[in-house]
């Protein structure tokens, strides 16, 4: 048991349907302070370093465009055991296998536009923050 901090990105599929404050209300519910919040366009560049490990996935091109199709807002979160808790408030990958009351499991339907990312792991988490929050957080 930590406290950690972790990314989440509301994706541009949920801000474009104005997802962000139902997303944004659940973590501060459940109890998890905003470290950083920041609304911005992801460049093709930021976009495929920060999923640099789906490089060689057969929907790395798409991914990449989605994710830098429109603006994103970006969270760092903290809490005890922040990263995993969120990963489970977060719901599976696949909104069609995503639990009822898991974030994608309500808001989301598919695969390519499930709404939200997440750390996966401390390594991740570490990574993701600095290449969203390069000055750093509150
Ligand atoms: N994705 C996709 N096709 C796939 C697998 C994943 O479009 O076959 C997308 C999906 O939107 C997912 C993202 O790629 O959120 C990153 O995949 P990952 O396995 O890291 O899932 P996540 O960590 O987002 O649950
Ligand atoms: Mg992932």
């Amino acid at each position: 048991m930590a406290v950690e901090r972790t990314l989440v990105l509301c994706k541009p599929d949920a801000v474009r349907r104005g997802l962000c404050g139902e997303i944004v209300s659940r973590f501060e519910q459940r109890g998890f302070q905003i470290r950083g919040a920041r609304l911005l366009k992801v460049s093709k560049a930021l976009g495929q370093q920060h999923y640099a490990e789906h490089k060689a996935r057969p929907f790395f091109g798409e991914l990449v465009s989605f994710i830098s199709s429109g603006p994103v807002l970006a969270l760092a979160l903290e809490g005890e055991s922040a990263i995993s808790v969120v990963r489970t408030m977060m719901g599976a990958t696949n909104p069609a296998d995503s639990a009822p009351g898991t974030i994608r499991g309500d808001l989301a339907l598919e695969l390519a536009e499930n709404v939200i990312h997440g750390s996966d792991s401390k390594a991740s988490a570490k990574r993701e923050l600095a290449l969203f929050f390069p000055d750093g957080l509150v």
